[in-house]
């Protein structure tokens, strides 16, 4: 959300200061209604005219990030934190990030300035495979993993099913590589998961969301969606 005479402003229509003017004269609408005050904020999906005349959407980009850990998954932090935007200084679009990854999660996360792309693929119907590599602290055992596959209690209902690979583990350290692949995308969710079974993460990355992967990032990098793979994902 934001400011009203903001938005005029940067769509190259008005000064901000001129913005308000036209709102205080009667000048601009916010979907059909004429808005006369200035605190009003507006979100990318309502239409905003001046005179009549519609104030151009933005340009819709997508990005595909490579999430270091120690960044905030969001455009602002009141602590001060690393901020997944200030990676994308020389982007001069209001993105933002599709979903989120815990500050210490690292990986893949799609950036957009286009809401309803953003709402869709977040939408829990729309089902998108995500494939996390974690390390954890204690080997499950075959039973645990078997559990953690068909679905396992937290304090948010029953998770759905799951698909999940020991890749490897040290009996010395007591510690193990886990791939596990699941479709929802609940708060902390594969932290918990493990969680519930016993096993503290360690580490978390996110390696693959739908069919995209991080080949040829390295963190903190990003690059483009193709067109292509922005109409796959629809
Ligand atoms: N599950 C988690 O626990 N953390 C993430 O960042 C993503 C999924």
């Amino acid at each position: 959300m934001e400011r009203l005479q903001k938005v005029i402003a940067r769509a190259g229509i008005a000064s901000r200061r001129k913005a308000e003017q036209l709102i205080l004269q009667g000048k601009v609408k916010v979907n059909g209604k004429v808005v006369t005050e200035l605190g009003v904020k507006v979100s990318p999906r309502d239409k905003v005219e001046v005179d009549g005349i519609p104030v151009e959407k933005e340009e819709p980009v997508y990005y595909l990030f490579y999430k270091p850990r120690g960044v905030i998954s969001s455009v602002k932090d009141d602590k001060g934190r690393k901020v997944v935007t200030d990676f994308f200084k020389d982007v001069d679009k209001r993105i933002y990030p599709i979903g989120r990854l815990d500050y210490d999660t690292s990986g893949i996360l799609l950036l957009t300035n286009d809401g309803d792309f953003a709402n869709l693929l977040m939408h829990p119907r729309y089902e998108i495979e995500k494939v996390y590599i974690a390390k954890v602290k204690k080997i499950p055992t075959f039973k645990q993993l078997k559990q953690l596959e068909k679905g396992i209690m937290l304090e948010d209902g029953m998770t759905a099913p799951a698909k999940v690979k020991m890749l490897s583990h040290n009996k010395q350290k007591q510690t193990a590589i886990i791939e596990i692949r699941i479709h929802e995308g609940r708060n902390r969710q594969v932290r918990r998961m493990f969680e519930a079974i016993g096993c503290n993460v360690m580490k978390l990355k996110r390696e693959r969301y739908a069919f995209l992967d991080l080949k040829g990032l390295n963190p903190g990098e990003y690059r483009e969606l193709t067109p292509h793979e922005v109409k796959q994902l629809r």
